[in-house]
């Protein structure tokens, strides 16, 4: 338990399944009350606001594109208008478009930038501001990747975007320190969410990247939940402008594990 977190308001974005969905649902362990964003699946955003409330904390589901700052503002005053303020922002919304790099359209690039890049920098922007203006602490966790580290072939827009997202958190973690600001990444590695469901449907492609993990086990959405609680956490007081990698070790370069090369 993290007994600073009671009460505490969270806004998590892309929270209707995946890992922000376990987020949410961690948060809520917390009594913390949280914002669960959804782009289109309402069905889940509201199945995790009803297992809050069952389960004693609180929740809104806001529908809201986090790559427009109409999107963003709207989380934002749920926040207020429900919950009283904003002490955590995830930035966890993310998609992905697999395509030889000389294919890849103009338009698919720039949305896979607007939701995994952008998206993040609105949020954030929105976070500090208000922050700011009231006087306010608080601390952002950003969803990376393990891509932001591991070049990945015929998902450059991803991995670029990641990789931006990297240096965007150790930028405002350094220049928002000073007002007792936190902000943080998330890398996962493989887990178990929609966005891997068919890839991982497959099990020679299962195995494939489970023997690209040196625990040789893909992740659960709670592996990343329990971390993302930690760093939201006053545990977490002196952490600032880091990664943690929740990936098993796949960042460890699992090709050397029999002592080769
Ligand atoms: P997911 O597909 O289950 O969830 C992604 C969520 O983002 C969905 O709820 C989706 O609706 C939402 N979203 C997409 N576009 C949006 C938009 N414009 N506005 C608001 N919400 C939007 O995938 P996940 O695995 O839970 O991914 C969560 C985050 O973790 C992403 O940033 C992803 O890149 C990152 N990640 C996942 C893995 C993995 O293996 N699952 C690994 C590394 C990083």
């Amino acid at each position: 338990m993290f007994n600073d977190l009671n009460k505490k308001v969270a806004v998590i974005t892309g929270g209707s399944k995946g890992i922000g969905n376990a987020i949410a649902l961690r948060f809520a362990q917390e009594k913390m009350n949280v914002v669960i964003n959804y782009h289109s699946d309402e069905a889940g955003a509201q199945a995790a606001v009803d297992e809050i409330r069952e389960n004693g904390g609180d929740a809104v589901a806001v529908k809201a594109d986090v790559s427009t700052e109409t999107g963003v503002k709207a989380l934002l005053q749920a926040a207020i208008d429900n919950f009283g303020g904003l002490d955590v922002w995830v930035n966890n919304a993310g998609m992905e478009i697999q395509t030889p790099t000389h294919k890849i359209t103009l338009e698919e690039w720039n949305k896979v930038i607007a939701i995994n890049m952008t998206g993040v920098f609105l949020g954030a922007k929105e976070a500090l501001n208000y922050w700011l203006d009231n006087d306010r602490t608080g601390n952002i966790i950003n969803m990376s990747s393990v891509h932001q580290q591991i070049p990945w072939p015929t998902f450059a827009s991803y991995a670029t975007a990641k990789g931006g997202v990297k240096l965007f958190t150790e930028t405002i973690a350094m220049e928002y320190a000073p007002k007792g600001i936190r902000v943080n990444n998330i890398a996962p590695g493989a887990i178990n969410t929609p966005i891997n469901a068919e890839k991982f449907a497959d099990k020679a492609q299962y195995e494939q990247t489970q023997s690209m993990i040196p625990m040789l086990k893909i992740g659960d959405p709670e592996d990343v939940a329990d971390a993302a609680v930690w760093l939201a956490s006053d545990q977490a007081k002196y952490v600032t402008g880091t990664t943690l990698f929740v990936d098993g070790g796949m960042t460890l370069y699992a090709a050397f594990q029999d002592g080769k090369g």
